[in-house]
């Protein structure tokens, strides 16, 4: 069993939230299962896709100057601060890991455009180099995905959790572009404290769990409904435990082995049901105050560890 170290009390989702661009235009370019291609294009020596290794030559060319390593961890790019070992060691352990057990789980295509992972060793470098390469200062201590400079920009330092939670992102942009801001964050989040369990990622409960179960008792946490229909909201309006009750959700889905048909079925009926509330209530309805109670009771009894 492989148990990834989670985020410190007090993380935010690093979703980079200056430069929103709309899912559909996130991934605008030809997605390579319909690439019109009569035969497949050579691979290069190392068995590479050929954008991804010319992509990486381009990295190469701008970062080996600066002493920094450049990675091919497919489907992403990983450039890192840290020594070789270093860079090679998060790629081959929790990217690579997070890719294999994310596609087995949920998403049959990689990102529809290749994304960087940039890995910086501490927060001093994080802040620095995020500033110098994208222009703007991080708005989180630990990471986030920027989906228009296509980079996943991490503070390594702080453990591999954030960098799971924004795996998961741009796998949902391409896999499941319509999918509503709280299924995004919740999928994200509950994945950011995760272990293998008999082949399958598993999260794990987290320190999002005391602020939520504060927050039930005092009866200030929304219902469903409102959390599934809230949209942008669901990150502008916060009440404060928008990501807590969206991956305690998900986390009791999988408890009781739902899971993983909720995505699929709230994917397939996307369209009839924006919000995936229709699609909750077909699963755990319909008395969907009786769910309510028994979703509280089962959250107020969890203990993290
Ligand atoms: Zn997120």
């Amino acid at each position: 069993m492989l148990v990834l170290v989670g985020l410190p009390v007090g993380a935010a989702c690093g979703r980079h939230q200056q430069t929103p661009a709309p899912a559909k235009e996130q991934h605008s370019s030809p997605k390579p299962s319909e690439a019109a291609s009569p035969s497949p294009p050579p691979k290069d020596p190392d068995g590479l896709d050929p954008a991804l290794a010319a992509h990486i030559e381009h990295l190469r060319a701008r970062f080996d100057p600066r002493g920094w390593t450049v990675v091919a961890e497919p489907p992403f790019a990983v450039v890192g601060d840290g020594t070789r070992l270093q860079v090679r060691g998060h790629a081959m352990t929790t990217i690579r890991w997070a890719v294999t057990q994310l596609q087995a789980a949920y998403f049959e295509r990689p990102p529809g455009e290749i994304i960087t992972i940039y890995l910086f060793e501490t927060g001093e470098s994080y802040d620095q180099h995020a500033r110098e390469l994208f222009g703007d200062p991080p708005d989180t201590p630990y990471g986030y995905y920027s989906p228009s400079d296509r980079a996943l920009v991490m503070n390594i330092g702080t453990g591999g959790g954030t960098l799971v939670h924004e795996i998961v992102h741009p796998y949902m942009a391409t896999n499941f572009p319509d999918c509503p801001s709280w299924f995004d964050e919740g999928l994200a989040s509950l994945y950011e404290q995760s272990a293998e369990i008999d082949g399958e990622i598993m999260g794990l409960t987290n320190w999002r769990l005391p602020g939520l179960q504060a927050a039930l008792r005092a009866k200030q946490v929304p219902s469903f409904q409102d959390m599934c229909e809230s949209g942008g909201g669901f990150y502008t309006a916060d009440p404060g435990s928008n990501y807590a009750q969206a991956r305690y959700l998900c986390y009791w889905l999988q408890e009781r082995g739902l899971l993983r048909r909720y995505y699929q079925e709230f994917r397939a009926g996307v369209q009839r049901d924006p919000h995936g509330y229709d699609t909750l209530v077909a699963m755990v309805g319909p008395d969907m105050s009786a769910f309510r109670s028994e979703w509280e009771q089962f959250v107020l009894a969890l203990r993290v560890g």
